[in-house]
């Protein structure tokens, strides 16, 4: 269906050293490294020399774009097989069919906090049809984080990148499985609106603002 099954990578480097960034993959700024680094003059290389050094703080950010990446080939992934089961009905199993095989494949175990995280938004959609309502998007989201010792809190929020409210990226989860948020108390993205709101339990760190992905 793609034709990479890997995150493609390039790498930018400055002629004064030898250390190799990573593009900055997730913001895209011109001029900019994975690691926030600015870069004058840069050059991109498809692959790092022998001789060169990987620059760490890139190293470490590369999980994030791995995962936003990987979430997009799922996403993407989703919709063609959405839209190809509208367009061809008669090719779904049948209920009976699928209740007739032995042993049902095991879920996947999620692997990153984020996946768990996620499990619980897809277990919480499944109750409704298109509307979550927003004390029960809530009410789970802070089960999941009451559920995790506080250095997980920390690296959640990290994962989530961005502001790392767990509230506001859940609700943008939730739309993203085709579902809206009923009665929340926050309507829209709106920076400000979301500055302004104080009942997230769990305020992250603060770090300086930075938006992975979507932005
Ligand atoms: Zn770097």
């Amino acid at each position: 269906m793609f034709h990479y099954v890997e995150p493609p990578h390039s790498y930018v480097r400055t002629t004064s050293t030898s250390v190799v960034h990573h593009a900055d993959y997730l913001v895209r700024r011109e001029g900019h490294a994975l690691c926030g680094a600015t870069l004058e003059d840069a050059a991109t290389l498809a692959e790092p020399g022998s001789a060169d050094t990987i620059c760490p703080d890139c190293d470490e950010k590369l999980v994030l774009y791995h995962l936003e990446w990987w979430r997009e080939q799922a996403l993407a992934a989703t919709a063609e097989l959405e839209a190809l089961r509208a367009k061809h009905p008669e090719t779904e199993v049948p209920v009976q069919q699928v209740d007739a095989t032995p042993e049902p494949e095991p879920e996947p175990e999620p692997t990153t906090l984020l996946d768990h995280a996620r499990r619980e938004l897809v277990k919480l959609c499944r109750e409704f049809d298109d509307a979550v309502p927003y004390f029960r998007l809530k009410n789970t989201m802070q089960a999941f984080s009451d559920g995790l010792e506080s250095d997980e809190r920390v690296l959640l929020a990290q994962q989530i990148g961005g502001d790392g409210t767990l509230i506001r990226w859940s609700t943008i989860e939730v739309v993203a499985l085709g579902r809206q948020v009923s009665n929340s108390p926050v309507q829209g993205d709106s920076e400000a609106t979301w500055d302004a709101w104080v009942q997230d339990p769990y305020p992250p760190p603060k770090k300086p603002k930075r938006r992975f992905g979507r932005s």
